[in-house]
């Protein structure tokens, strides 16, 4: 049996609240990469209320590649960050990177993210897996699609059908962005397997001066929605400021992309299942070595 006759899927729609995700609508997930202070994110909350985007980002850890830089606020940052979402009846996503926080964030995020650097920490997925949570799962920048779907199966294998996958951009020789954003892979994802598909923007460029093409592209490939940090001055952002939109900047791009996303929502109407935990599992045999034609060792 090839290995990728173990993918399974259950869900096309992850459903938070009256919020889609995999649905007709296109979503936006939106705020710091770092929460860092109360007036920050409350900003930031007001701000996106205003431009009806639903879901608010924000990290409490932070995965940084040295020791020395800000590491996140930790709990104390979480509550910061569901104080001002709740207020603004936006929904929650943030980062979970040790199982034993998990209580903790399962009683105030509504989707657990599981980083880039976690994608692999099978440990982590099933433990993300058995709390039935929605779990936005990143994809690791040296990981194959293959390997983004199969840490995807640890979830889903564990009765948890609510799993969004996100391209973040893997690593290449190109130094101009951060990352390189692939869009094969959304492609991929989307004709391979039913689960939702973001893009984060800020991750796969680094920078923001080409977000609108490449959010484009994205919706064109077929994204379920993008996630954008954003800081109230990008400048002085902690962590990841080159990568962040300012609220006039994310304005324009939402504004800019509005008519893309007017005709996709229009051609796409037909009605898709939405998962619930109590749905059967529809067993799928995906291929890969079909579908590009490569054969697997
Ligand atoms: C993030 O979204 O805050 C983040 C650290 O992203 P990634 O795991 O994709 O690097
Ligand atoms: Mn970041």
């Amino acid at each position: 049996m090839s290995e990728n006759s173990k993918f399974q899927s259950k869900s096309d729609v992850v459903r938070i609240g009256d919020i889609e995700i995999g649905g007709q609508r296109k979503v936006f997930m939106c705020g710091p990469c770092a929460i860092e202070s109360e007036e920050q994110v409350e900003q930031t909350a007001e701000c996106l209320r205003r431009l009806n985007v639903p879901i608010m980002r924000g990290g409490a850890f932070k995965p940084r590649t040295s020791p020395y830089s800000f590491q996140g606020l930790g709990l104390a940052g979480l509550d910061i960050l569901v104080r001002s979402a709740r207020r603004h009846g936006l929904a929650i996503v943030s980062e979970i990177m040790d199982p034993r926080n998990l209580d903790f964030f399962l009683d105030r995020v509504d989707i657990l993210q599981v980083g880039s650097r976690n994608m692999q920490n099978t440990p982590l997925l099933r433990e993300v897996g058995k709390s039935g949570k929605p779990v936005l799962l990143k994809r690791g920048f040296m990981s194959t699609v293959e390997e983004l779907l199969l840490a995807a199966e640890y979830i889903l294998t564990e009765g948890n059908p609510h799993v969004i996958v996100c391209e973040r951009g893997i690593r290449t020789f190109e130094p101009l962005t951060r990352n390189t954003l692939d869009l094969a892979c959304v492609a991929l994802v989307k004709r391979m397997h039913p689960l939702p598909v973001i893009v984060d923007l800020s991750h796969s460029l680094g920078r923001t001066d080409i977000m609108l093409p490449l959010a484009k592209a994205a919706f064109a490939c077929g994204c379920d929605g993008l996630m954008i940090e954003v800081h109230p001055n990008p400048s002085k952002a902690l962590s990841d400021g080159q990568q962040s939109l300012s609220f006039t900047e994310l304005d324009r791009l939402l504004t800019g992309i509005r008519p893309l996303l007017q005709f996709l929502e229009g051609e796409n109407r037909q009605p898709k299942s939405v998962c619930s935990t109590s749905g059967t599992i529809r067993s799928q045999d995906f291929r890969l070595d079909q579908t590009h034609g490569n054969t697997r060792a």
